[in-house]
């Protein structure tokens, strides 16, 4: 059961409020963080609840499961895929989606290039760095990054707009913290070599949702703190 939309405001105002707060001891412009409600495992009504909030985007982790969603939604809303995604569904994604958080190979670019060239769009992107070295992530090592980056600056449908990554599980709040900072490392250290600028940082989740903004996230993540925990 999805919560009622008085509870999603009332949690909306209260993410927003721990955002500020957050800025504020991390000496942030709040501004400079954006938050993006996950709607995976809810019904399309958790995306109806965003856009009637004032968001502007939501966060899909399925390709099929957002076509399906966005086919029965009114409102204006951007969708960002979050979740990995395999080249034969490049094209399903680039139709559906506004930017692609989650890419980590040449293969996956070569095929995300070609389908927005098709659609004559130009598809914003991400790049997903497995920036916490964990074995169960997705997202390219760090040190296959600055290679990623150099064939993805060179495709001329896509648009890289920064990075993205997902901090292991853990108990431990300094490995969020010591995931959140490496990524934040590797961006500035790409920038320094390829000149690209890459000012999003996708990071932190309902649970690392501090570390994530004392290391500089401009992009939130959050599905359970939104929406409560998924069936
Ligand atoms: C599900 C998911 C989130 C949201 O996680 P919560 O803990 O529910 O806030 C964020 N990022 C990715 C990549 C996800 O798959």
């Amino acid at each position: 059961m999805l919560i009622d939309f008085s509870t999603f405001q009332q949690r909306a105002d209260a993410v927003h409020q721990r955002i500020s707060e957050l800025c504020r001891a991390a000496r942030r412009d709040a501004k400079e963080v954006r938050l993006l409600p996950v709607t995976k495992n809810h019904p399309v009504a958790a995306a109806e609840y965003a856009a009637r909030y004032g968001f502007s985007a939501v966060g899909e982790n399925r390709v099929q499961e957002a076509v399906e969603k966005r086919a029965l939604i009114i409102a204006p809303l951007r969708w960002d895929l979050i979740g990995h995604l395999q080249s034969n569904k490049a094209k399903l994604a680039a139709t559906h989606f506004d930017c692609i958080q989650s890419v980590d190979s040449e293969k996956l670019l070569n095929a995300l290039d070609r389908a927005a060239g098709e659609l004559g769009k130009k598809l914003a992107i991400l790049l997903q760095i497995n920036a916490g070295n964990d074995p169960a992530k997705f997202g390219v090592e760090p040190a296959d990054a600055p290679r990623l980056l150099e064939v993805a600056l060179t495709m001329s449908h896509l648009k890289v707009d920064g990075l993205m990554t997902v901090a292991p599980q853990s108990e431990d709040p300094e490995i969020a913290r010591r995931t959140f900072a490496n990524l934040r490392t590797i961006r500035d250290e790409l920038t320094t070599r390829l000149g690209a600028p890459l000012p999003e940082l996708s990071m932190g989740m309902s649970g690392d949702l501090e570390a994530a903004i004392a290391e500089g996230s401009t992009l939130v993540r959050i599905g359970t703190a939104l929406y409560g925990p998924r069936i």
